[in-house]
């Protein structure tokens, strides 16, 4: 199949779009009405740059309020439609993208909207040219596809078809089981968006909320199936109107593009089992193998007072560098100080921060595969400096993901690191239980797109938590077996604690770690012995515990007095604690998990409100 994507989907002026376009390797462009007209450029020269960039003009959309209409808004109708031939024409644009009227005085009839639809036909064919009638989900007179294709196939006109468009079949919730009978051959154009599941109206969720196949919540791969099913193979054409895509980076958000139509194309090819024809399969990643990150001295010693405290020893001094590894169970923590490495960049850039995580996954070679295919670009460190080899992309923000194999990390600790002292005998802690990532909303569509195309991770249920000072919305990706999850934070309010946290960064960055145990008191009782400040909580929160669940009296004491949350789900309980947030920017949270499979999401508006506090006092110093 051969990829195109509309103007409208990305930021900048047209021939910027069109550059990018190319760049990210789309075959195709429909060509947005309104970028045209705000170009310097006339039809003839955008026309010749598309040809230069080895684009085809699939498309030139939309040409509105067309059909049904009483004369003389009808002949006006045709009068206009022979104009957009003309610059087509100039273009050339081959097709012509109709999208079903929403003009006060259009009539719903079927039999006068078929006639309109055959008597352009007929124009447009005189020129060569051909025609895709859509059905908009908020027309009043068309917005199912069904009757989209009813008028077509009465119309009966070779210069004639339908465009089918994911978000308006979806959003109207309209039944998929005549795509697979319409013949491919009318089916002129197929265009693709996904979009977060919510409540309101088509117009407003189309306009501001479509995103790229991977990052919503859309059935697609139903949709693929029936269109395959069809016969059609044809051209799939990306149509995003997005509020984050409009101020992105353009050569990105296309990359994002290009990418998530070969995942939804390859995907879709067996939608039930995920098995990927074409990418290889990988098998999901099955953990977090080691945390990297760039400190200055000042930092590493108020870090090392908090490790110390949650029960890390220092296990291992780098044979060559100004890094350290701390352990604990399966935990690794990689502390980088060494002058002129990637980590060094990272900290000039973002200040204290986690420039690297080592991705566990059986068989890197499968993962590197499967990101070239995506076009996520692999890099191989610092042959100079590196001696680890390990293949690694640019994670969302910026931190590198390496993708290590699990079964041979320990040969390589070895070879790399001087043992300091031995693994402590007691471990409170086991292993990383879930990342938070703060990030603004496109590093957030990118996140998505990488989680579940790359690593083919499942996001749970977005949640909007409220912070004192705007919402943030948290979305988890976990594997299927939960040994790894990664959370997105990202909030449009530049003072909840998700957008003071960013500001401190200069951009995205972790925002807690958590790491679980099987007996958090005794981790509770050690950080509050080893003096590490811990998260605040109020009277109230426990007075509503003892109200909400059934906790004795003293184990709430308990609690209360350790600084624990509690939350439980239907499979079990749940505890957790929060150290305070360290130089403004993270924290590590402990859980204990007796059989509960969420992420203490009730206890977070907590957390939100106890870390504005803590940012007030540090902005107060
Ligand atoms: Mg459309
Ligand atoms: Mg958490």
């Amino acid at each position: 199949m051969n990829y195109s994507i509309a103007t409208i989907s990305i930021s900048g002026t047209l021939e910027q779009k069109m550059v990018a376009i190319s760049e990210a390797g789309f075959q195709g462009i429909e060509i947005f009405e309104n970028d045209l007209i705000t170009s310097k450029k006339s039809p003839t020269e955008i026309g010749r740059l598309a040809q230069s960039l080895g684009l085809k003009i699939c498309a030139y959309q939309p040409f509105r309020d067309f059909e049904g209409l009483p004369n003389p808004l009808r002949q006006n109708a045709f009068d206009r439609a022979e104009k957009k031939f003309d610059l087509m024409q100039e273009l050339d644009a081959e097709l012509l993208m109709i999208c079903s009227s929403v003009h006060p005085q259009a009539k719903a009839g079927i039999s006068q909207i078929s006639e309109d639809l055959h008597e352009l036909a007929v124009r447009a064919d005189k020129r060569n040219l051909k025609i895709a009638y859509e059905a908009l989900s908020w027309s009043p007179i068309v917005w199912d596809y069904r009757d989209a294709w009813e008028a077509v196939r009465r119309a009966d006109h070779q210069a004639l078809g339908i465009c089918l468009d994911t978000f308006h079949i979806f959003s109207r919730q309209c039944d998929l089981g005549q795509i697979a009978n319409i013949p491919p051959e009318k089916i002129f154009l197929v265009q693709i968006a996904d979009a977060p599941k919510l409540a309101m109206d088509p117009m407003s969720w189309s306009r501001h909320h479509r995103c790229f196949p991977g990052q919503g919540q859309l059935p697609l791969n139903s949709f693929m199936t029936l269109l395959k099913a069809s016969g059609y193979n044809d051209l799939l054409s990306l149509e995003i109107f997005n509020d984050q895509f409009r101020s992105s980076d353009p050569f990105k958000t296309a990359n994002d593009g290009y990418r998530s139509l070969t995942y939804l194309n390859q995907a879709s090819e067996h939608s039930n089992n995920l098995k990927l024809d074409g990418l290889p399969e990988i098998g999901q990643p099955t953990g977090i193998e080691f945390i990297e990150f760039a400190v200055s001295d000042i930092e590493h010693v108020q870090l090392s007072n908090v490790l110390t405290g949650l029960g890390f020893t220092l296990n291992g001094l780098h044979k060559a560098k100004n890094v350290e590894r701390w352990t604990q169970g399966q935990i690794n923590l990689v502390f980088n100080r060494e002058d002129g490495s990637f980590a060094h960049r990272y900290h000039d850039e973002h200040g204290l921060s986690v420039c690297a995580y080592g991705i566990a996954i059986k068989r890197p070679a499968g993962l590197v595969e499967r990101a070239n295919k995506l076009g996520y670009k692999i890099a191989y460190g610092d042959p100079e400096k590196d001696t680890h080899g390990l293949a690694s992309i640019e994670g969302p923000g910026g931190p590198q993901l390496y993708f290590v194999n699990p079964d041979e990390q320990s040969p390589h600790w070895d070879r790399e690191f001087v043992e300091q002292c031995p693994r402590p005998s007691k471990n409170y802690l086991t292993r990383v239980d879930h990342v938070a990532t703060s990030m603004n909303f496109d590093e957030a569509l990118q996140a998505a797109l990488l989680y579940k195309s790359l690593f083919e991770l499942v996001p749970t249920e977005a949640v909007n938590v409220t912070d004192p000072s705007g919402l943030v919305r948290s979305l988890v990706f976990e594997n299927r077996s939960r040994s790894l999850a990664l959370t997105i934070n990202s909030t449009g309010s530049q003072e909840t604690v998700q957008g003071r946290i960013q500001r401190t960064y200069s951009g995205s960055g972790v925002n807690h770690i958590a790491f679980e145990t099987p007996s958090i008191f005794d981790v509770a009782e050690s950080l509050w012995a080893n003096s590490v400040p811990i998260m605040n909580t109020t009277d109230n929160y426990y007075e509503d515990l003892h109200s909400r669940f059934n906790i004795n009296e003293e184990y709430l004491a308990r609690m209360k007095k350790l600084h624990i949350l509690y939350d439980e789900d239907e499979y079990g309980c749940f505890h957790q604690i929060y150290t305070q947030l360290i130089q403004g920017r993270f924290c590590f949270e402990i859980v204990q998990r007796d059989g509960y499979q969420g992420y203490g999401m009730p206890n977070a508006q907590l957390r939100m409100t106890m870390q504005a506090l803590e940012l007030d006092q540090i902005d107060a110093q």
